[in-house]
Order: structure tokens, then sequence, then C-alpha cells
């Protein structure tokens, strides 16, 4: 890099990293399961957003907005299931673990949301399987690294 200005190393760097470097566990639920544990679930694995699932696929997300509007609605939250306040497939923006951490950069600045699920590539046209998430979180975290040259 000596002749090159110091950010097209971390152009490189972002390019180069694959999200499977980053990503954590995704944190799943049933859609059939109520709105109250899905916020159980959200404080006790301290995260953001979960995503649902029917049969192993992917079939929504649902967010701290999402359960906070429920909540406000004034609704028996031990009576809505996930499946009826979720973001629902095909909306769902997703990644895989052979994308750029630049590109997964870009689909969450580019929709406003906080995270992307991590879909298996192998997943077949009737459904795509969770593997992981990639967050804000994930991404800030790599620019730590690279900074302490981890
Ligand atoms: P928060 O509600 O904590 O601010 P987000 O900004 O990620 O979290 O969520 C905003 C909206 O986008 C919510 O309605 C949520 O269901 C939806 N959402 C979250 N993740 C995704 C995703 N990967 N693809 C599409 N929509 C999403």
């Amino acid at each position: 890099y000596a002749n090159k200005p110091s950010y097209s190393m971390l152009y490189d760097y972002l390019n180069e990293t694959k999200v499977e470097k980053v990503m954590t566990k995704a944190i799943l639920l049933n859609e059939d399961e109520w709105v109250y544990d899905g916020i159980v679930t959200l404080f006790l694995n301290d995260t953001g957003t979960l995503y649902v699932e029917n049969d192993g696929k992917l079939v929504g997300a649902v967010s701290r907005k999402d359960f906070l509007k429920t909540a406000m609605g004034g609704s028996d939250l031990h009576k809505i299931p996930l499946g009826i306040i979720m973001t629902r497939m095909p909306n769902i923006v997703y990644t895989t673990k052979e994308q750029s951490v630049y590109e997964a950069a870009k689909k969450i600045i580019e929709h406003e949301i906080d995270s992307l699920p991590v879909i298996d590539n192998s997943s077949d046209s009737d459904g795509f399987r969770v593997i992981g998430k990639i967050s804000k979180t994930n991404i800030t975290k790599i620019l730590i690294d690279l900074c302490e040259k981890k």
C-alpha cells in the first residue's frame, strides 16, 4: 500500500472481507409464537431483530419498532402471533456468507434497517434457510478490529 492513500486499504478490506467472517448467531422464532414471547426473547438475547421461520424457512423479520407499535396499539400481546406483525417475505433483504461486508453494509444503509439475515446459498426455490445475521454492530466491530490490527 506504499503509494496508495490509506482509504484504499479500507476499501479493499471491506470488499475482500466476506460476511461469513463477521456474521453472528441469528435468533429465530416460529411465526405462530406470541408477540409477548418475542419481546422476552429480544431481551434475553440482547438483540434488536428476530427472524421468523416456518418449517425451517425464512418467512419474516420483527424489529424493536414492530414490537413498540404493537404494544402501543394496546392489544393483548399474548394473543397476537409474530406472523401478524412481522415484515414478510418477499420484502426481507438478505445476504449470503460469500457476499462482501461492503455489499452487506450498502444494503443496510439503502434499506434503512439494522441487520440482514445471512441465508444458505444452497437454499432452493421453496425457501431460504437462515444461517446467521450481520448487523451494524458487527460492521462497526470490524472497523475496530482493523484499527487494532487484529
Ligand atoms: P428497529 O425497529 O429496531 O429500528 P430496523 O430499523 O431494522 O429496526 O427495522 C425497521 C423496519 O424494517 C421494521 O418494520 C422491520 O420489520 C423491518 N426490517 C428489519 N430487518 C429487515 C430486513 N432484513 N429486510 C426487510 N425489512 C426488515
